[in-house]
């Protein structure tokens, strides 16, 4: 950590703050590797309602960069180091790429849902050791969780209507 810098905003946290750049970073290799199964994905998948769907996971693949984008400033915010280096990625997350080997909808969706229920789980961590201790990272948390919790009932809502399809035609 840096010295001197911001060091007011800094020392009225009363949390492990290098605990806390730890679970920062590890959620900033998680929104990339994010990103790109959503923006792989969007690219390959095949299968009904293709149209619609790969336009929700373009979309989604950007409002996961948003968040990167969020994570990384807070953590500098913080005196932190951002993670430098990509080969950092998959080693510092726990949500885990999948390389989408089958490009049909249901196992793309499968593997995006798969995605958020685990950075669901992050940022509900986040919240929680933030909770009253860091009321500036706790927002940003909060704000995160709730567009993660939309990306999994998005993508749970086509899961359905799939479903639906299938049953029609049968
Ligand atoms: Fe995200
Ligand atoms: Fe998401
Ligand atoms: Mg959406």
């Amino acid at each position: 950590m840096k010295e001197n810098a911001r060091k007011k905003g800094v020392a009225i946290l009363t949390l492990d703050v290098q605990k806390l750049i730890d679970m920062l970073n590890a959620a900033l290799s998680e929104e990339w590797l994010a990103y790109y199964q959503y923006w792989i994905g969007a690219q390959l998948v095949e299968g009904p309602m293709r149209t619609e769907i790969e336009t929700e996971l373009l979309k989604h693949a950007g409002e996961e960069l948003a968040h990167a984008d969020r994570i990384v400033k807070r953590i500098i915010e913080l005196n932190g180091t951002p993670v430098l280096n990509p080969d950092k990625w998959s080693k510092l997350a726990r949500c885990k790429y999948e390389a989408p080997k089958d490009p049909h909808v249901e196992s793309i969706l499968a593997q995006n849902i798969c995605g958020e229920r685990c950075a669901i789980q992050r940022y509900q961590e986040i919240a929680d050791y933030t909770n009253t201790t860091d009321y500036v990272t706790h927002a940003i948390a909060v704000a995160i969780l709730a567009e993660e919790v939309e990306h999994e009932k998005d993508l749970e809502d086509f899961v359905v209507d799939i479903n639906l399809l299938k049953k029609a035609s049968k």
